[in-house]
C-alpha cells in the first residue's frame, strides 16, 4: 500500500519464535529499556499482522535478524507515556496521571544468536526522523533453562486435554500455605469471568488452565513488598489505591519454569479482598469478585491480545499521529479506516452514538480523547468493564487463539 512502511524480510532466514518480557519507560533523553527474560517457544513464528502507519502515534518494537539491517517483524506495545490504567467498580476506566516504567510480554521471531529487537516511540513524525522520537535497541538472550521447585496443577477445563493449548498459568502471590483453599476458589472465579463473555466461549479451547501455588510466608500485602513469592504491593498506601504491582522478573521466571518451551500467559492473583489489579507482562488481579470479573479480561486484552483502550478519558497525553494498535483510529477516510471491512455498507461512518449496540462504524472518542480518536463499536470490553469486545477485537482475538485451538 502506498506510504505504508512495510517490513523487509531480508534474505529467507529460519527463524523460531521467542517470547520475551520487557521493563521499558521514560529515561535518559528519550526512554529506555531492559529485557526481563527471554524464553525460546517451539512452533513456528508469529506472523506480521501490523502495518506501521505513515505517521505513527505509540510505541513498537522492531526485531532485526543477526545480519539485517531492515526489521525483519514488527509488534506494537503499550505506549510507556501513558499512566497506570484505573478501573472504577462502575465498570469505567482511566488513566493515573503519572507515565512510569511499564512492563509487556510479546512473541518475536528468533533468528538465533545476535537475534534484536528495537523500541521505537513515535508521536505522529514522519518515518525519516522516525528516530527523534525515541529507540533503544537491545539483543535477544534467552534464559538458561530452569527446574522448578514447585508444581502447577492442570485444571480439568476448556482446553486441559488439547495439546496445542495456550497455558494460562493461574500464580498464588500471598497465599500462605495454609490458604489453599482460598486460592482455589479464586482461581474458580478467574476462570468464570471468561465463561461469562459469549465472544470468548468458542475460543476457551484453545486455553489450557493451570494453577501454581507458590506457598507465601506472608498473607495479604501493603505498600510494600513483603515476604511473598512474587514481591506484589500496593502502588501507595491510600486507602483508595487500586493499582497492585508485582516483580516481572519473578513472575517470568515461574512461567519459564511450568511452560518451557509452550506459548503460555500469566495471571497472578494476589491475597487481598480490596479492589484492585494491573496490566502489564502479566496480569494482576486481587480476589475481589468485581476485580475478577471487570478488570481481569479487560487486561488481557491489552497483555495477551495487544489491544487499545477504547475509552476516551483524558490522560493528559495527546498525539495527532496514527494509533498503532489494531482497534483505534485516527482520522480517516472510508478507504483508509483499518476495519472497514468490518463496516456494513450503508453505515455513516463517522457513526453516530445511536445505532444499534455493536453494530461496526467509527465512533468517535477512543484511546484517552473525545475528539479524532474513533473506535469500531459503541460499546466494548476495552471501553466499558460491563461489555463484551466488540467484533473487531473479537476478530483479533481470533486471529491469536485460532492456532491453537
Ligand atoms: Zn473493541
Amino acid at each position: 500500500m502506498p506510504g505504508q512502511y512495510v517490513p523487509d524480510p531480508g534474505p529467507p532466514e529460519q527463524a523460531d519464535a521467542a517470547s520475551v518480557t520487557l521493563s521499558y519507560g521514560p529515561g535518559g533523553d528519550g526512554f529506555t529499556g531492559k529485557i526481563l527474560s527471554v524464553r525460546l517457544l517451539d512452533g513456528p513464528p508469529p506472523l506480521i499482522d501490523f502495518d506501521l502507519p505513515v505517521e505513527p502515534a505509540g510505541a513498537w518494537l522492531e526485531v532485526h535478524a543477526p545480519q539485517g539491517r531492515e526489521p525483519a517483524f514488527l509488534f506494537p506495545l503499550p505506549d510507556p507515556r501513558l499512566g497506570h490504567e484505573v478501573g472504577a467498580e462502575d465498570g469505567t476506566l482511566t488513566r493515573s496521571a503519572e507515565a512510569g516504567p511499564r512492563t509487556a510480554s510479546f512473541e518475536v521471531p528468533w533468528y538465533g544468536p545476535g537475534t534484536r529487537i528495537t523500541l521505537r516511540l513515535g508521536d505522529g513524525d514522519r518515518l525519516d526522523s522516525r528516530s527523534r522520537a525515541g529507540a533503544f535497541t537491545l539483543e535477544l538472550i534467552p534464559n538458561e533453562g530452569e527446574r522448578g521447585q514447585h508444581r502447577a496443577v492442570p485444571i480439568a477445563r476448556w482446553g486441559h486435554d488439547n495439546p496445542r493449548a495456550l497455558l494460562l498459568i493461574l500464580i498464588a502471590e500471598a497465599f500462605t500455605s495454609a490458604e489453599a483453599a482460598k486460592f482455589d476458589a479464586a482461581a474458580d472465579d478467574c476462570l468464570r469471568a471468561f465463561e461469562s463473555l459469549p465472544s470468548l466461549q468458542p475460543l476457551l479451547r484453545a486455553l489450557a488452565p493451570v494453577k501454581l501455588l507458590l506457598p507465601s510466608k506472608a498473607s495479604g500485602i501493603s505498600h510494600k513488598a513483603g515476604n511473598t513469592p512474587l514481591g506484589a504491593r500496593w502502588r501507595s498506601a491510600a486507602a483508595d489505591e487500586r493499582v497492585i504491582l508485582v516483580d516481572e522478573r519473578k513472575v517470568g521466571r515461574q512461567v519459564s519454569n511450568v511452560a518451557g518451551r509452550r506459548r503460555a500467559q500469566a495471571i497472578v492473583i494476589v491475597n487481598s479482598p480490596r479492589y484492585g489489579g494491573s496490566g502489564g507482562a502479566s496480569a494482576v488481579v486481587s480476589c475481589d469478585p468485581q476485580s475478577m470479573q471487570g478488570v481481569l479480561v479487560h487486561e488481557l486484552g491489552h497483555s495477551l491480545f495487544g489491544l487499545a483502550d477504547e475509552y476516551s478519558a483524558a490522560s493528559g497525553y495527546e498525539s495527532d499521529g496514527e494509533p498503532v494498535l489494531p482497534n483505534v483510529s485516527g482520522p480517516f477516510t472510508p478507504a483508509t479506516l483499518k476495519w472497514g471491512d468490518l463496516v456494513a455498507p450503508g453505515t455513516p461512518v463517522p457513526t453516530p452514538a445511536d445505532q444499534p449496540d455493536h453494530k461496526v462504524g467509527a465512533y468517535e472518542g477512543a484511546m484517552y480523547s473525545d475528539h479524532l480518536r474513533y473506535r469500531p463499536a459503541f460499546s466494548c470490553r476495552m471501553r466499558d468493564l460491563n461489555a463484551d469486545f466488540c467484533p473487531v477485537c473479537v476478530r483479533v482475538i481470533e486471529r491469536k487463539l485460532t492456532p491453537h485451538l
